[in-house]
């Protein structure tokens, strides 16, 4: 899977619909200070499904909304859409139908997020699963933002091994199982019900 367009409509500074080509080879975005570099870069982690306020530089999720200038009104909800190039049919299973596969994100006031996968609702989950196996995603070292380097130098063992799994494209199974173990939980407990019922009856 290759990212080709990711496309911009009042996610922070870029008010108007702005898309940005990623073509063959490396794209370099330049620009004064505050033009919006990072915002782009943060666009790409969000649509991938960033859920860490923080990480967009924000209070809230919804701080990524554009919040008006002098000339400009606010606006009342934020779309990214990551278009990707899916000839190689390397996207997980359920989006693997198509040549191309578009994710896009949204986030209303007082709504929230909503995803959707070559137009169909998607649930946030399995969006960050799809980036996540691909060895990309939110999280990705793939992606390196200012300071990054440093942190990665101080960082305790711990989170060098988490920056090193999700390289290696191994993320997402740590999520699956830890969700395999929720179900086993589950049902264990229904297991000892069922097995309480069967001891009064008899
Ligand atoms: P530098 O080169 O200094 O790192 P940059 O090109 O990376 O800068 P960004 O940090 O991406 O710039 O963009 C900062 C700009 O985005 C600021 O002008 C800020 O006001 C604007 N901005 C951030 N969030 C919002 C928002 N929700 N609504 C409107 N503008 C926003």
């Amino acid at each position: 899977m290759r990212f080709t367009k990711l496309r911009l409509t009042g996610f922070k500074s870029f008010v108007d619909p702005t898309e940005l080509v990623i073509a063959d080879g490396l794209t370099g975005v330049v620009g004064p200070n505050g033009c919006g570099k990072s915002n782009l870069l943060e666009a790409l982690r969000w649509v991938m499904g960033e859920n860490r306020a923080k990480a967009m530089r924000g209070g809230g999720m919804e701080d990524v909304i554009f919040a008006g200038t002098d000339k400009r009104s606010a606006r009342n909800y934020a779309e990214v859409l990551l278009l990707l190039d899916n000839t190689d049919r390397l996207a997980p299973a359920n989006f693997n139908d198509q040549d191309v596969l578009e994710v896009t994100r949204r986030i209303t006031r007082d709504v929230g997020s909503a995803y959707k996968a070559n137009g169909k609702e998607t649930r946030a989950r399995d969006i960050q699963m799809l980036f996540a196996d691909a060895s990309t995603g939110a999280h990705s070292p793939a992606l390196v933002r200012q300071g990054m380097i440093s942190e990665l130098i101080n960082a305790k063992p711990k989170s060098r091994r988490r920056i090193l799994e999700e390289a290696a494209g191994i993320s997402g199974l740590y999520q699956r199982r830890h969700e395999a173990e929720l179900k086993l939980k589950g049902a264990e407990t229904n297991l000892a019900r069922v097995d309480d019922v069967v001891e009064q009856l008899d």
